[in-house]
């Protein structure tokens, strides 16, 4: 199995995705956004500068990313997927050297493509299970928890991210559109970009399969 970078815009369905392919074919899941929400637990400056960042939408500096991110790659012997990074075209320069000294592949680039309206209705109505991160919606129809605020799954309590709201959905994706996009023209040149449509997880997860 290839490495996979999936660049999508906020609530593109990187987490769904993840999730399956986790499942499926065992790869190591690394999101640099729930890297950072586990440090802005933290009591210390570093926790209390990143959760700002966090709440406002605002990319988070490559020197507090790429830190975590490299401890993180350590740890891993396997494939991998890489959900939330790169993000800009600075972090894609700097990650290709990472790949390098820490002796892994860049493999596979893949693009998720949804509808703005879906996504703002995803990021909205999005809930996730404190214990076992497993992800539902209370807007689309889609993946609705069967008793509200529990997980199906384990029984856990469900719980809202605190940038999942408007405001910070469109700086978010007003982010994405402007710094990460630009990464697609990048992984393009070097001819290893895929596309998948990702407005539902069957579409999205058969498409991926026919890469993989
Ligand atoms: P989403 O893709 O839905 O915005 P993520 O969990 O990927 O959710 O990211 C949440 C937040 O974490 C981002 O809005 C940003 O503030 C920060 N973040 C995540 N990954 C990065 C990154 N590679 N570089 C800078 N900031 C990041």
């Amino acid at each position: 199995m290839k490495n996979l970078i999936l660049i999508a815009a906020p609530a593109a369905g990187k987490g769904t995705l993840s999730e399956i392919l986790v499942k499926k074919y065992n790869y190591a899941h690394i999101s640099t956004g729930d890297l950072l929400r586990e440090v802005s637990q933290d009591e210390s400056e570093l926790g209390k500068k990143v959760t700002n960042m966090l709440k406002n939408g605002e990319l988070v500096t490559d020197e507090i990313v790429f830190e975590l991110l490299e401890k993180k790659l350590e740890t891993i012997n396997g494939p991998y997927i890489l959900d939330g990074f790169p993000r800009t075209l600075n972090q894609a320069y700097k990650y290709d050297e990472l790949v390098v000294k820490l002796k892994k592949e860049l493999g596979m680039v893949v693009v998720l493509n949804t509808p703005y309206e879906t996504l703002k209705k995803r990021i909205v109505g999005r809930v996730l299970c404190k214990d076992c991160g497993s992800i539902y919606n209370t807007l689309t129809g889609v993946n609705m928890p069967k008793q509200e605020g529990i997980c199906d799954k384990c029984g856990g309590f469900l719980y809202k991210r605190s940038d999942d709201n408007e405001e910070s959905f469109k700086t978010r994706y007003e982010t994405y559109m402007k710094k990460t996009k630009p990464l697609i023209e990048y992984y393009e040149k070097k001819g290893n970009l895929y596309y998948i449509d990702s407005s539902d997880t069957t579409t999205m997860l058969r498409e991926i399969e026919d890469f993989l």
